[in-house]
């Protein structure tokens, strides 16, 4: 998860990772879940973004993520220097049309249990 995390009198952006509580320094995953539409729809729903280090940590969240979800849920990952650079990218410019006259709608849809609550057990 994106985090402010402090040090001394400030306060740092940082990915910090869903499965260990540690700060996501060097390779590491964005790790979330799409429902697989069955009809055409305008909605799409996904689950929040959470952060992982790559290898067991992304491999466990991703295994607790399914665990959230029916079965027409599917994981999806991205290499976490990609995700920050495409969210600077588009935090200053318009998102691509891609020939769509409307943007989908897009329903972020909550795990059951939220692993923030308390330090998880992924034992
Ligand atoms: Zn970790």
């Amino acid at each position: 998860m994106i985090e402010f995390v402090p040090r001394g009198t400030h306060n740092y952006p940082a990915f910090v990772c869903d499965t260990c509580r540690e700060l996501i320094v060097g390779p590491g995953n964005v790790v979330w879940a799409v429902k697989v539409p069955h009809i055409k729809s305008d909605v799409r729903e996904t689950s929040p973004v959470y952060a992982a280090h790559r290898g067991r940590c992304d491999r466990v969240l991703e295994k607790w993520l399914m665990t959230q979800y029916d079965d027409e849920w599917m994981p999806l990952w991205e290499e976490i220097g990609e995700f920050a650079a495409g969210l600077a990218h588009y935090a200053k410019q318009e998102l691509p049309k891609n020939g769509e006259s409307q943007p989908r709608r897009q329903l972020v849809k909550h795990p059951a249990s939220d692993p923030h609550q308390e330090l998880p057990d992924f034992s």
